[in-house]
């Protein structure tokens, strides 16, 4: 069995977060390092560690996931955001169970470091 992530103890209610949107497939919450004014954590309920173990069967959750990242950009008031999901170590991530990232509040410069 794999280690349980810092989300997977937010998903237990073992460690609180300051929730934004919740529903049975998925958890929103806002980061305790926010990178911009917002800056929310969205996660599957089902552990999937990042987008190189996604499978077939996973397409409805990833699906949703997106619909719902784009419903809580319009409740946050944004126009503009990013959605960002780190994949691995070199690409930043830091805790393995996948999360979409949704960040805006202010202009953000591209390319990504
Ligand atoms: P990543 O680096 O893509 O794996 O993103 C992990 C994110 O989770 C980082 O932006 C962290 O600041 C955030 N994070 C870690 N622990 C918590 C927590 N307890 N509550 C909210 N956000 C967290």
């Amino acid at each position: 069995m794999t280690k349980a992530t810092i989300f997977d103890r937010i998903l237990s209610g073992e460690i609180p977060c300051d929730e934004v949107y919740s529903d049975e497939h998925c958890l929103a919450f806002r980061d305790i390092q926010p990178q911009a004014p917002s800056h929310i954590i969205l996660i599957p309920r089902r552990a999937i560690k990042n987008m190189r173990e996604v499978k077939v069967e996973d397409a409805e959750i990833l699906g949703h996931l997106l619909l719902v990242s784009s419903k809580i950009a319009s409740k946050e008031g944004l126009e503009s955001w990013r959605t960002v999901i780190n994949t691995g170590s070199e690409a930043g991530q830091t805790v393995f169970h996948l999360h979409i990232h949704i960040i805006g509040g202010r202009s953000l410069s591209w390319p990504p470091g």
